[in-house]
């Protein structure tokens, strides 16, 4: 302890929400703002005051990848080199700055002043391609305007050239485009916290079932009914209860909660209070992704307006009822996307899946009933509960009802946050809203539904946007990603980049994931790099199908999907050179 600065060290403390072990990742994040890594004097301060062994802390320390143990360097410029920063030039980036700091990636400069480090997707796929200097994110960038950057640091929206958003609807997106975000006094202006208003006029049980009714499906992946959500967390036993909102955005192509977040944040917040409202829950948590700072500070300055004013707290806008939210923030782990991972992470462990059933409805947070729910889901409420669930219903398909957000990016000229009502096509979508592929080119390819997705060809263009209509031509819609690749693009690469996420993500809990995700990354390099082996196609379909059907969780479950997919439409590209 003798060689830190003590009131440093506790003055980063004493800003912690509780002193038990949930609040150990902000007691991290707090250490590791100070000092760029944490000490071991620090964890050790920090394991006597939550009271959590030594060890664990350790444990938790080094499951994520936003933290540190050792001193790595005072900044960290993260470059993107998933595939629609790729695209853009991501790789060019990441070795313009290597060579300028004379370092290798993931290594620090001699005197410790940055890191240049090879990232996931950093959720800027429109504005790709994307880098993130400590907490400032930059889109469209150049490497003359990220080495400028690295020196002049500064906190706020990413900027980049061209269109970002766009759509037939601006219900969900109403308030998104101010290039700022839009205050609690705009939000009120527009209408906002009506629903919110609404709900507090009725039973919790009304507004389950106006839910119900309006056919309101999640918008994070696993489309279940939210309705039926919201009935199994109010219906069962236990107090308290929690509405947890995940923002732990980080499939790959995925922006559409971070534009959410960054612009409309008093719309998040409502949605959880009328969810709160209808299952009884007096605390809800915002789980944001490490990587969205800029999202967790306007989140953050959004809850204390919002408490400031009557709509967080003991009993809202003079009602009977009470809720408040607190924020966390993730450290760099896209599993913690999985709801489970993410009760665990809040619970200040690291963010191991866990067996389901028991569901989060009877046993989430803290082991009590809980309805967790994604950011765009929870932004639905308000419309369904200002204007009644008809009204829903009238937009989109009867099977597939609301207006759904898309995260356009690649090969197009307008990639961008789309808006759209339920079925319409996928060459509306492509051609009359994101203005096509650039020079007129061939489309050869969109990824549908992220890294866990599969692959659509120019033959799915007249393809209805809907869960049914996808659900039939096995494609996921998961979390609204339409990534584009243009006749030019080598998909070895795409699919290479893909392979190495998964196995940079894998918990490690069950083998068959743990153990598949880096078999077929091996495999993937070999056939991106033209050493194809004879039986590297039979070997990917035996490792995808071992994760798909023997992985714990929804992350190896899914790890093989886009590999899978392409087997079945370019099933040649998986050959030995001499054999395609
Ligand atoms: Fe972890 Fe993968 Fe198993 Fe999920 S499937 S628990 S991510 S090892």
């Amino acid at each position: 302890m003798s060689d830190l600065d003590l009131t440093l060290l506790h003055a980063a403390l004493s800003g912690i929400p509780s002193l038990d072990r949930s609040s150990l990742l902000p007691a991290l994040h707090a250490v590791q703002k100070i000092y760029g890594y944490i000490p071991e004097a620090a964890a050790a301060e920090i394991a006597a005051l939550l009271g959590v062994p030594l060890a664990e802390v350790y444990g938790v320390i080094d499951f994520y990848a936003m933290f540190y143990r050792e001193p790595t360097a005072r900044r960290v410029l993260r470059v993107c080199s998933d595939p629609a920063c790729a695209l853009k030039g991501a790789e060019t980036l990441l070795q313009a700055a290597c060579d300028h700091y004379s370092v290798a990636a993931d290594e620090p400069t001699p005197d410790g002043g940055l890191m240049v480090e090879r990232s996931p997707c950093l959720g800027l796929c429109e504005h790709a391609p994307a880098v993130l200097i400590e907490e400032t994110a930059l889109g469209g960038v150049t490497i003359g305007g990220m080495l400028q950057a690295v020196e002049n640091p500064h906190i706020g929206l990413p900027i980049g050239p061209g269109s970002r958003l766009g759509g037939d609807l601006h219900l969900l997106t109403a308030n998104i485009g101010r290039g700022r975000p839009t205050s609690l006094q705009e939000y009120l202006d527009g209408g906002g916290y009506r629903g919110l208003r609404a709900a507090l006029q009725t039973s919790p049980g009304e507004v389950i079932e106006q839910v119900k009714q309006a056919g309101l499906v999640g918008r994070g992946g696993a489309a279940f009914p939210t309705g039926l959500k919201l009935q199994g967390a109010a219906s069962a036993p236990g107090e308290p209860k929690y509405i947890v909102c995940n923002a732990d955005e980080s499939e790959p192509g995925t922006f559409k909660d971070r534009v959410l977040l960054e612009e409309d944040p008093q719309r998040v917040l409502e949605g959880m209070l009328i969810a709160a409202y209808a299952i009884g829950a007096h605390q809800g948590y915002v789980y944001i992704r490490g990587e969205y700072p800029y999202a967790g500070l306007v989140m953050a300055q959004a809850i204390e307006a919002a408490r400031q004013a009557g709509y967080l707290g003991v009993r809202v806008l003079g009602s009977d009822f009470s809720f408040d939210v607190e924020l966390r923030m993730g450290a760099g782990a896209y599993i913690c996307g999985e709801e489970t991972a993410l009760f665990e992470s809040i619970e200040g462990k690291r963010g191991f899946p866990r067996l389901k059933p028991p569901f989060p409805t009877t046993n989430g947070l803290f082991g009590q009933p809980t309805a967790i729910n994604n950011v765009e889901t929870l932004c639905n409420l308000p419309h369904i509960l200002e204007h009644g669930p008809q009204a829903y219903r009238a937009i989109g398909t009867e099977k597939s009802p609301g207006p759904k957000l898309f995260c356009v990016s690649g090969d197009v000229l307008r990639p961008g946050l789309y808006e759209v009502p339920f079925g319409v096509t996928l060459r509306h979508l492509l051609y009359d809203l994101a203005g096509g592929l650039p020079d007129g080119a061939a489309l050869q390819a969109v990824l549908f539904g992220g890294a866990a997705g599969a692959f659509a060809t120019a033959a799915h263009l007249d393809l209805p946007l809907t869960f049914e209509d996808l659900r039939s031509a096995g494609l996921p819609l998961g979390s609204g990603v339409v990534m584009v690749f243009d006749q030019s693009r080598d998909l070895r690469d795409v699919l290479l980049r893909l392979g190495r996420f998964f196995a940079h993500e894998s918990c490690g809990k069950c083998y068959p994931c743990q153990i598949g995700t880096q078999r077929q990354h091996e495999i993937l390099q070999r056939v991106a790099g033209g050493l194809t082996l004879p039986g590297d196609l039979e070997r990917l379909q035996d490792v995808g199908w071992t994760m798909s059907d023997a992985s714990i969780c929804g992350l190896g479950q899914t790890a093989a999907a886009a590999v899978l997919s392409a087997i079945q439409i370019w099933p040649e590209i998986f050959l030995p050179v001499n054999q395609e």
